[in-house]
C-alpha cells in the first residue's frame, strides 16, 4: 500500500492520467489531479477520488506547456513521492506544414513539461528518501508514424529523459521509468470510431479493427485501468530495480 505517500499526476483530468490517478488511490495514495483548466467537475474529481478510495486529494490547475507551472504545481503540492508525468496533446500534419505553435506546445507539454516537474520533484523524494518516477511517453516512444513528428519526437525524447533520471538517481531509492502505451480506449479516443468509420464507410466494428487498431496486432484497446496498474506494479517494490527503462502496453505494437 502506498499510504500516507502523495501522488501527483499530470494532466488528469480525464482518460489516462485520471485512470493512473485511480489505481495509485486505489492502492492507498494521496492524489493530486492536475489539468490547465479550474472548473468545479476538476475539484469535484478530487472529491470523488477522495470519497471513493477513502484518500486525500485535491486538483491543483496548472499549465504544462509552462515551465514555471510545472515548477510550481510540485512546490504547491508540497509532497510528491510518486510522480507520473502524463499531460499530453497530438497534431497530426506532414512536416512542411506542420505549425510552428503545434511543434512547440507539443515538446513543451509531451516532453519539457515531465523535466521540469522531475527537477521540481527530486529534491523531494532525496528528503524523503525514496521517490518514485513514472513517465506517460508512447509506442511512438519507440517507433514512428509518418504525420506525427513533434509527437514521436517529444515521446522518444521522454525515453531519452527517463534513462537519464535512473542514472542521475541510480544508487537513491529512487527510480524513473516509462510506459509506452499502443492504443488505449479513452473518450478522446471514442469519439474518433464514428467519424472514422463513417469516412471509410465502414462499420465501426470494422473501422476499429483495420484503422484504428490497424498496429495494434491483439486488434484490442489497452485500457486506462491497464495502464494505471502498469504505474502502481513500477512503483511496488517488485520493482525496486527496476530503473531507466520501458514498459510497452501495446497489445504486440512495437513486436512488429
Ligand atoms: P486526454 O486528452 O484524455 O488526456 C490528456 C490530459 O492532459 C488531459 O487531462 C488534459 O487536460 C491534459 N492537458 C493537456 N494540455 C495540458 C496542459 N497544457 N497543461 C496541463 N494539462 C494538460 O488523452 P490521453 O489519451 O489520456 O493522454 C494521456 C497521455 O497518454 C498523453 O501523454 C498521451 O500522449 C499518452 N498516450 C495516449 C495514448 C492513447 O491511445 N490514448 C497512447 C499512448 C500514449
Amino acid at each position: 500500500s502506498f499510504a500516507g505517500k502523495t501522488a501527483i499526476i499530470t494532466g488528469s483530468n480525464s482518460g489516462i492520467g485520471l485512470g493512473v490517478a485511480r489505481e495509485l488511490a486505489r492502492a492507498g495514495a494521496n492524489i493530486v489531479l492536475n489539468s490547465f483548466t479550474d472548473t468545479k467537475e476538476d475539484h469535484k474529481l478530487a472529491e470523488d477520488l477522495a470519497a471513493e478510495f477513502d484518500v486525500e486529494a485535491r486538483y491543483i490547475q496548472a499549465d504544462m506547456s509552462k515551465p514555471d507551472e510545472c515548477r510550481a504545481l510540485i512546490e504547491k503540492a508540497g509532497a510528491c513521492d510518486i510522480l507520473v508525468n502524463n499531460a499530453g496533446i497530438q497534431h497530426v500534419s506532414p512536416i512542411e506544414d506542420f505549425p510552428t505553435a503545434k511543434w512547440d506546445a507539443i515538446i513543451a507539454i509531451n516532453m519539457s513539461s515531465a523535466f521540469h516537474c522531475t527537477a521540481a520533484a527530486l529534491p523531494m523524494m532525496r528528503k524523503a528518501g525514496w521517490g518514485r518516477i513514472v513517465n506517460i511517453a508512447s509506442a511512438h516512444g519507440l517507433t514512428a508514424s509518418p504525420y506525427k513528428s513533434a509527437y514521436v519526437a517529444a515521446k522518444h525524447g521522454v525515453v531519452g529523459l527517463t534513462k537519464v533520471t535512473a542514472l542521475e538517481t541510480a544508487q537513491e531509492d529512487i527510480t524513473c521509468n516509462a510506459i509506452c502505451p499502443g492504443y488505449v480506449k479513452t473518450p478522446l479516443v471514442e469519439a474518433q470510431i464514428p467519424d472514422t468509420a463513417e469516412k471509410y464507410g465502414m462499420t465501426e466494428e470494422e473501422a476499429v479493427q483495420k484503422v484504428i487498431l490497424e498496429r495494434q496486432p491483439s486488434k484490442e484497446f489497452a485500457t486506462v485501468e491497464q495502464i494505471g496498474g502498469t504505474a502502481v506494479f513500477l512503483c511496488s517494490s517488485a520493482a525496486d530495480q527496476i530503473t531507466g527503462t520501458t514498459i510497452s502496453v501495446d497489445g504486440g505494437w512495437t513486436a512488429l
